[in-house]
């Protein structure tokens, strides 16, 4: 595993299991400077998102130059584990996803019985149909396992399932 540092940003590139998978952490920011990178990626590439704690409007741009170039590249690539700063820059700017398979993302729960706020793993397959309907699936509550509810509005925070289909290409959807 090699770790590269771009300002508040680290990218962890781990080749073990075959396919290349980049893992982030910290701060997408005008620091992210990611095309120093590119060449470190495969033809099958897994960037995991679930340690990006913060968004800037610069940093989202480094984001989707890099994510255009791995698409002109050929590059198959599958966002996991998003975090809710990168759910809500893909809500807003479908480019943010462009190109790229969402496999997984955190949403807002909240318990219904403790109170227990917490960001949850949601596996986009496992409940693709509700969550395209707005329905997020209730979770068990790692405090007290009682049910957990989504505590944003699902029409807001689901937007970025309905860009991930038909939008591979140019962009201009
Ligand atoms: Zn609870």
């Amino acid at each position: 595993m090699e770790r590269v540092e771009l300002g508040r940003l680290q990218v962890d590139l781990d080749s073990r299991s075959g396919r290349i998978q980049l893992v982030m952490h910290g701060q997408l920011d005008e620091h992210s400077k990611l095309a120093k990178v590119l060449d470190e990626v495969g033809e099958t590439t897994v960037i995991d998102l679930g340690d990006v704690t913060f968004v800037n409007s610069v940093g989202v741009r480094e984001w989707i130059s890099f994510l255009r170039n791995l698409h002109a590249r050929g590059v198959d690539v599958t966002l996991v584990r998003c975090s809710e700063p990168m759910v809500h820059q893909m809500n807003m700017i479908i480019e943010v996803q462009v190109g790229a398979t969402v496999e997984s993302f955190f949403a807002p729960y909240e318990c219904g019985s403790c109170g227990c706020e917490s960001s949850m793993l949601l596996e986009v397959d496992a409940y693709r149909s509700k969550l395209e309907q707005g329905q997020p699936p209730p979770m068990k509550c790692p405090e007290c396992a009682e049910d957990m509810f989504f505590c944003d509005l699902p029409d807001r925070y689901l937007v970025f399932l309905q860009h991930s289909r038909g939008v591979v290409g140019g962009g201009n959807a």
